[in-house]
């Protein structure tokens, strides 16, 4: 199959939006082709700040976005940038890392671990709203809140709440992150994507400090009790330095699976699951236990991040994490890049998946002012894609030279194949 590159930006109708470095990195290596390995022929708006490449994943076109601040104010600018620059923009996929809220579950069929994936059914504003001296009052009246997915992405996440839609995505990413840590591999990146193991998975119990536990002179020695303050220096150590006890740790029986599939060497232990749900999303680095089981048990959320809500209010989008911490005081950075490709992979598994619902035909222009197709190259059995392609459109190709061959098209549908057959030649236009 042959893709033809994208004459214009109106071409690209996916953005994936990564706020971090390491998530854009992460994604890039799951790219099945560059647009633009020869320098950028697209462009952006005035005033758009975003840093883009584009390219494409299995047949979409799709542009890779990284976001230049975090915060949710940032965030929706910059959102409303990308919707400026690229404004055919119809599924925004926001990938990353992000906190768990692994006390959400319920039971151990549902128990997140790290590197396992969100996707989101919903985004929640949480730190919006009032704060009083003894509370916090949420605004969630329905103008307040962010509002619900639309008909495309409700009918894409539809699917993956089957067992069966949600056995073959995980499978799916499953693939895709063993092809991620190839590609990583072939780029003298080994190693850097690979899985922790189960030993670095740490969930201490909730109300277990990240302080001095080894002998000291500090306010550590002190602190018996969740409002007693730990030592500044105590904030920057890690848990080794600190001597956080493992006795400590939660016990969970799909660790405990995962743990037996690493001593019998199967590269399962790797796969992550992937969890549907509400993610929390604010300006507030969530590193306290006790607030996030708080949080996710009066708002329901399964994960914590901080650009979501930005990207939802300005573009239609579906959030999908991998889980790096689990938003306590224990949290390290050790698990980021893991998490960023399992999250990287799942966005892959998910396109697949992804189909658009034509336009309303109402809504499209003028049969002559629809998309013409410039083919920077020839093929017989061409895979052509642009703009309101549907079934029934007629192909024609206009030559520089004399008159070709005529065309024949056997069947298209939006984004799909158009097979011609006769002489294209480079040079041709097609216009549909
Ligand atoms: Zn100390
Ligand atoms: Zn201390
Ligand atoms: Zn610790």
């Amino acid at each position: 199959m042959v893709y033809v590159k994208p004459s214009r930006r109106e071409d690209f109708e996916i953005v994936i939006i990564c706020g971090l470095p390491l998530e854009f990195n992460a994604v890039s290596l799951l790219l099945d082709e560059y647009w633009d390995e020869d320098g950028d022929h697209f462009g952006r708006s005035p005033g758009d700040v975003n840093h883009y490449i584009t390219g494409r994943i299995g047949r979409y076109n799709v542009v890779l976005a990284l976001l230049s601040h975090i915060g949710k104010v940032h965030t929706a600018s910059a959102a409303a940038s990308i919707r400026s620059s690229y404004g055919s923009v119809r599924l925004a996929l926001l990938v990353g890392i992000c906190g768990g809220a692994p006390q959400a579950a319920n039971g151990e069929e549902d128990e997140i671990l790290l590197g396992d994936v969100i996707i989101s059914r919903t985004v929640i504003q949480y730190d919006f709203g009032r704060l009083y001296p003894d509370r916090f009052i949420r605004k969630d009246t329905l103008e307040d809140n962010l509002g619900k997915a639309n008909k495309d992405i409700r009918n894409l996440l539809i699917t993956f709440e089957t067992d069966i839609g949600l056995e073959r995505l995980q499978r799916r990413t499953a693939y895709f992150l063993k092809q991620l840590q190839a590609n990583a591999t072939g780029r003298k990146r080994q190693g850097r994507y690979s899985y922790p193991g189960t030993a670095e998975d740490k969930l201490f119990k909730s109300l277990y400090r990240h302080k001095h536990h080894v002998p000291c002179t500090c306010v550590c020695r002190d602190c018996n009790s969740i409002s007693n303050p730990v030592c500044d220096e105590a904030l920057s150590l890690s848990c080794e330095e600190l001597g956080c006890d493992n006795l400590y740790l939660e016990h969970r029986g799909q660790l405990d699976a995962k743990r037996q599939l690493e001593q019998d060497k199967s590269d399962k232990a790797q796969e992550p699951t992937i969890h549907m749900g509400s993610i929390a999303s604010g300006d507030i680095v969530m590193k306290s236990a006790e607030d996030r089981d708080r949080i996710a048990k009066k708002e329901g959320v399964i994960a914590f991040e901080m650009e979501g809500a930005g990207i939802w209010e300005e573009l239609p989008c579906i959030v999908i994490k991998g889980i790096c911490d689990y938003a306590d005081c224990h949290k390290n950075k050790r698990w980021q890049n893991f998490a960023a490709a399992t999250a990287a992979s799942t966005l892959k598994a998910v396109l697949e998946r992804y189909i658009q619902t034509d336009k309303n035909r109402n809504e499209d222009l003028d049969p002559l002012e629809r998309d013409s197709i410039t083919q920077g190259a020839s093929w017989y059995d061409s895979e052509v894609r642009g703009e309101d392609v549907t079934q029934g459109n007629e192909l024609r190709v206009s030559s520089p030279q004399s008159s070709r061959h005529c065309i024949v098209q056997e069947g298209s549908y939006f984004g799909g194949v158009i097979k011609v057959a006769g002489s294209v030649v480079q040079g041709n236009r097609m216009s549909i």
